[in-house]
């Protein structure tokens, strides 16, 4: 390839990857692939100055900035990193330091890996909180930067200052995080930084309150501290949270050691980072070392190599969910990865086995993606011998036999056969599991124990356990007392409110948020199972696909006799609002515009929620009432052309009180 065509497309990989990574925080390339083709940009336009252009990701720093948010213009740039990823670079960077500063010692950190966040105090009091954008310009992030308890509001002096950190989602609150996505059929966050990054952004900041998130700071700006290390002690003298991990080192050897030390650490951090940044100490020699125009030269950040261990495949088998859906899971040898023993890592589907061509008995490159979920990265095809089997997906069901399908457009194989025992078995875990239908003491041990024992097959079969009550305690591992007690709690649970039940039932689609919504705008069973594809589709928040499952669901025969018997058996079948206090703004689709007086535009959507009426962003013949603010959008014009009732400020407050 012509060395311009492979610029160029260099470029448009770079930028592309940067719009997906730091704009809808949804990454699609390994970091380390990122750095490596960044690495590889970097070295053609060293060697060809005279190709490099303006727009080249190399000038940039971070993504754009969102129109979502009010734009901040920082008081200094916002600069990023220049990385290394071996010793070797980075005794690079302390030779070109010592020819400008030769007795220049480092200050070390940790790297968190979240997102740069720059907070602004005046009197004492945090007054702006911005992310870094494109370094010059970022986002107004203050509403939901003061829901993370670990930043003070106010600090221990009165004093006016600007300190920059890092935002991160700790390791628990992340796996938490994904678990609640997956239940509810949303995107997974592919690994700490991007969950905070995308939490961060939320308009909504009871969402990044409910996020856990936390920060530690490591910059202070304006400070007269001597050195790096002074000025983190002075920032946690002033209450700021600083990672208690850092370190003077003396010279570049010193800093080696350091690294390896965190490199071993960093597994049992409750947190993710990435490398460590290796700072020149001495804030005097800052100006005669300079910087260019996206990072500081007395800085450095070095990145850990991603933690690649080689073991062997030993098998692939095949699991069945309760859609019926068939996920091949690989089986190696145990191996440790990042501090845990693995053994297995899901293979997703055919598509993703035939593309990476994994042999059964490979040796095989395992790591964890995002640092936590085990991934299968590719085979070595070098190391294969007369041992290794190609893949073949099966073509019958693993558990009843029954032939697979695999519908046009999908990637998934499906079990149809409405009675195969691990699809029915999944089935009724899920059903009984926490954050469906929470029937408190069947877990899946003994759901699968009551299933295998013949008393249980459908959602229908845990309400009659009662009528088994002699069989059920001669079960071996029961008795009596705990046979009273579930028997109790599965009573008890008749009274959860629809959205459970919906949620229970397993609908394609039907996540436990995307359930509340149909609960919320349809209230009764009895009006979801004759809603129409258009009643359902006209939902906000509820696609066709949504839509075309739960009326597809609802109308046939043995679904529609399941919840026939439900109802029988006693469940409750209508759905009780969380205490919505009814008032004007129930069930009104409100648009807000310019900026409130009384209240931030958080406060006001809360209200209005709190009445069971909506706040959204944009103007829509849907739209009920448009909210005035100061200094309104274009949203205003929009409003007045579609004839849509506009509403003061006072009118709003007055009508809240009513
Ligand atoms: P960076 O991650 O290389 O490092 C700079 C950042 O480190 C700073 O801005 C700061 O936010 C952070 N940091 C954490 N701890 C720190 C500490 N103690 N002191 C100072 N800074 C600290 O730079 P970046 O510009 O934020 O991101 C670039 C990186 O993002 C790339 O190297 C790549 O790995 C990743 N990226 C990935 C994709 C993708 O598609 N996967 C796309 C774009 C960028």
């Amino acid at each position: 390839m012509e060395l311009l065509d492979r610029l160029t497309e260099l470029k448009q990989i770079l930028n592309q990857a940067s719009y997906e990574y730091y704009v809808l925080d949804h990454p699609t390339m390994e970091d380390f692939e990122y750095d490596r083709l960044m690495e590889e940009l970097i070295k053609i336009e060293n060697e060809h100055p005279e190709l490099k252009t303006a727009d080249s990701p190399t000038n940039k720093i971070g993504g754009v900035v969102l129109d979502k948010f009010e734009k901040v213009v920082h008081t200094s740039k916002m600069m990023s990193l220049s990385d290394a990823f071996n010793f070797e670079e980075l005794k690079d960077f302390d030779r070109r330091v010592k020819k400008d500063a030769p007795n220049a010692t480092y200050c070390c950190e940790l790297k968190i890996d979240g997102l740069s966040v720059s907070l602004r105090y005046e009197e004492g009091l945090l007054v702006l909180a911005a992310t870094r954008g494109n370094g010059e310009i970022g986002e107004n992030i203050t509403n939901n930067v003061k829901t993370i308890k670990s930043i003070p509001l106010a600090i221990k002096e009165h004093k006016t200052l600007e300190v920059r950190g890092e935002i991160f989602m700790p390791k628990k609150s992340f796996h938490a995080l994904n678990e609640e996505r997956a239940l509810n059929e949303e995107d997974l966050f592919a690994n700490c930084r991007n969950a905070a990054a995308g939490s961060i952004r939320q308009l909504d900041s009871k969402i990044a309150a409910k996020r856990n998130l936390d920060a530690f700071l490591y910059y202070l700006l304006d400070d007269t501290s001597d050195t790096q290390v002074h000025a983190l002690e002075h920032m946690k003298n002033l209450g700021f949270k600083v990672n208690p991990y850092y370190k003077k080192c003396n010279t570049i050897e010193e800093v080696i050691e350091y690294i390896n030390a965190m490199g071993e650490l960093r597994p049992t951090l409750p947190y993710d980072i990435d490398g460590i940044v290796l700072k020149v100490d001495e804030k005097v020699l800052y100006s005669t070392i300079g910087e260019t125009v996206k990072y500081p030269k007395w800085a450095i950040a070095y990145k850990f190599p991603p933690e690649e261990v080689k073991t062997k495949l030993l098998s692939i088998t095949y699991q069945v969910g309760r859609s019926g859906v068939i996920t091949p899971v690989a089986n190696f040898k145990p191996v440790f990865v990042q501090g845990s023993l693995i053994s297995k890592a899901t293979l997703h589907n055919e598509d993703y086995i035939l593309s990476k061509d994994i042999h059964i008995n490979d040796t095989i490159i395992i790591r964890k993606a995002g640092d936590v979920i085990p991934e299968v990265v590719k085979p070595i095809k070098e190391e294969r011998d007369q041992t290794v089997l190609p893949f073949q997906m099966i073509k019958e069901c693993p558990c009843c036999h029954s032939q697979l399908v695999r519908r046009e457009q999908e990637a998934d194989y499906f079990c149809l056969n409405p009675n195969c025992s691990e699809k029915l078995m999944n089935r009724l875990i899920h059903f009984a599991s926490k954050p469906a239908y929470n029937i408190d003491s069947l877990g899946d041990k003994l759901t699968i124990q009551l299933y295998e024992a013949g008393f249980i097959r459908d959602i229908a079969d845990i309400f009659r356990l009662k009528d088994h009550y002699e069989e059920l305690i001669q079960l071996q591992g029961l008795g009596k007392k705990s046979i009273d007690h579930l028997l109790e709690m599965i009573e008890n649970s008749k009274q959860n409110n629809l959205n459970q039940l919906i949620f229970g039932l397993g609908i394609k689609h039907c996540g436990a948020k995307i359930s509340t919504i149909i609960c919320k705008r349809f209230k009764t069973m009895n009006e979801i199972m004759t809603a129409t594809f258009e009643e359902l589709a006209a939902i906000n928040d509820i696609g066709e696909a949504i839509a075309y499952e739960v009326v597809e669901y609802m109308r046939q025969p043995k679904n529609i006799q399941l919840i026939k018997q439900l109802n029988e058996l006693g469940l409750n079948m209508e759905y009780h609002m969380d205490q919505i206090q009814e008032n004007f703004f129930t069930n009104k689709k409100c648009v807000l515009t310019g900026t409130l007086e009384s209240m931030g535009r958080s406060e006001a959507k809360k209200l209005i929620e709190s009445f069971g009426g909506n706040l959204s962003e944009s103007v829509s013949s849907k739209t009920d009432i448009l909210i005035l603010g100061v200094n309104p959008g274009s949203k205003y014009d929009k409003a007045k052309k579609l004839g849509i009732y506009i509403m003061e400020e006072s009118e709003f407050l007055q009508k809240i009180k009513e």
